[in-house]
């Protein structure tokens, strides 16, 4: 069996054969988009070459990403633990032509690493290309010899990327492997396509055009190619199982979560230890390039991901702080890979186990007081916005947390109460400033604490708008 180490570094060896310079992955927090909150995809740090404002590295590059997903457009938070594909943090293998090759040869050398390199089966896989995409599906019928009704044209937004209202723009082709009719869900198009029989392995992204402010699109001179295959997704088929969790490296993390917390991972502890593997790498990698706890921006998001794993130790029944003692494995696992996880280790853990202290002093009394306002609640209803504030303000709950904590007995979360409630208490604050007699200086000081500390972060959709969501 190939472990995800091999996978990766596999991947990378195939493109590195095929002329491509391998890169590093870039940290997390973007150096060139002070819009997006993480990188949450492989080419984020090309944006600039993309657009022409940098020079290429090479013609043509291969990276392993780190990104990270847990907010804004790209949010996937609420999937974790729930679907088997979805993480917060995850790595995205990537190919990239700026400007060389396009997608003849794209298609060509992802056929033939999944099916010659790799060996996977031809018949388990499936495209989709851009409806319009005729170029596309003609390929696949050439290249791949595949069969017209796998080569599903989609006529949405999921099978046409573009970076922002403007700039580079195109279709995208998407590969699919089907895990077997034994799992729900349909092909990629149907009504069922959200099931996960059918998994989106590989996003092929054809850069064709370049989209002005009017709304028209030119034929770009060069174009170009940029590509992400999940390698959890990826690890998980070339390792003969259906579920990112069943892979190595997540098996090595939950049964160190296992044998810390003494239960095992199976029925309704199942997503608890999912939710813990998986927050354990997003909080632990974000650590390390730098991000601290805090209440707002960056720092906000990386402390909801905390409290989120540390709400489902408690569940566990860990009596003590629990995430900062997987770090060990964590980095067994991925420090080769990443040493800014070796480099970060005695950090990572003392964040994580003050952080945890900090929050199991508020954490027990506030699910006490969640219960008591929820006693008697049914199915389909939805829990006050007050309480929900009451919660965030005094107990350190962040807004996702009462609602995943929820979510096991399909009780809502009343949103617009919550904002109501939130606005108010600014609105008090703003009311006992009394202010250092310069108002205009005042005012703009509360318009940035209230743009910056804001918990949603938009970035994400004034940016990019790669992939189907
Ligand atoms: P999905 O539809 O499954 O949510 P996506 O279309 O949002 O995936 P893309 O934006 O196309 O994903 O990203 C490229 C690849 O990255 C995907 O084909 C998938 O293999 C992987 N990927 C995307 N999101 C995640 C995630 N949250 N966890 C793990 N892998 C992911
Ligand atoms: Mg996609
Ligand atoms: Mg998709
Ligand atoms: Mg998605």
């Amino acid at each position: 069996m190939q472990s995800t180490n091999d996978i990766r570094r596999s991947f990378l060896d195939f493109f590195a054969t095929a002329d491509h310079r391998v890169v590093q992955s870039a940290p997390l927090v973007p150096y060139n988009d002070p819009t997006l909150m993480f990188v949450n995809a492989g080419m984020v740090p090309f944006k600039n070459v993309f657009t022409g404002l940098e020079t290429a590295p090479s013609p043509r590059a291969a990276s392993s990403q780190k990104c990270v997903r847990a907010g804004g457009k790209h949010n996937d938070l609420d999937n974790v633990g729930y679907t088997a594909r979805h993480h917060t943090f995850f790595e995205m293998l990537g190919n990239f032509s700026f400007g060389d090759y396009f997608k003849e040869q794209a298609i060509h050398h992802a056929w033939t690493l999944l099916t010659k390199e790799w060996g996977l089966s031809p018949d388990k896989l499936t495209t989709t290309v851009y409806h319009t995409d005729d170029e596309a599906f003609e390929l696949w019928r050439k290249i791949a010899g595949l069969p017209e009704d796998r080569i599903i044209r989609i006529a949405t937004s999921d099978n046409f990327w573009s970076m922002g209202d403007t700039g580079p723009c195109g279709p995208c082709s998407e590969i699919f492997y089907d895990h077997g009719d034994h799992i729900p869900g349909g092909p990629p198009g149907s009504p069922d396509e959200d099931g996960d029989r059918f998994i989106e392995i590989w996003n092929l992204v054809f850069m064709q055009f370049e989209q002005s402010a009017d709304g028209s699109r030119t034929s770009l001179p060069k174009p170009s190619i940029d590509t992400g295959m999940g390698l959890e997704r990826i690890a998980a088929v070339m390792q003969g199982v259906h579920d990112n969790y069943d892979t190595d490296t997540f098996r090595a993390l939950i049964e160190a979560s296992e044998s810390l917390t003494g239960v095992k991972a199976s029925g309704e502890h199942q997503a608890s230890h999912r939710v813990i593997a998986d927050h354990l790498r997003s909080t632990s990698f974000l650590l390390a390039d730098g991000v601290l706890p805090s209440n707002e921006g960056r720092g906000y998001v990386l402390r909801r991901i905390m409290r989120r794993a540390m709400r489902h130790a408690h569940l566990l029944g860990a009596k003590e702080p629990l995430m900062h003692r997987l770090v060990p494995e964590l980095v067994s696992e991925m420090g080769q890979a990443y040493p800014e996880l070796q480099r970060g280790q005695a950090l990572i853990e003392e964040v994580l186990e003050r952080e945890e202290t900090q929050f199991r002093r508020t954490l027990d009394k506030g699910l006490r007081l969640l219960d008591d306002a929820t006693a008697g609640m049914d199915a389909g209803s939805e829990l006050d916005g007050e309480t929900v504030f009451k919660l965030y303000d005094t107990y350190g709950f962040p807004y996702d947390l009462t609602e995943d904590a929820l979510r096991a007995r399909s009780i809502g979360v009343d949103r617009a109460g919550f904002d109501a409630a939130m606005a108010r208490q600014k609105a008090a604050a703003r009311a006992a400033w009394k202010g250092s007699g310069d108002a205009a200086s005042d005012e703009v000081w509360f318009d940035i604490a209230e743009r910056e500390g804001s918990t949603e972060f938009t970035g994400y959709t004034a940016t990019s708008g790669e992939g189907r969501v």
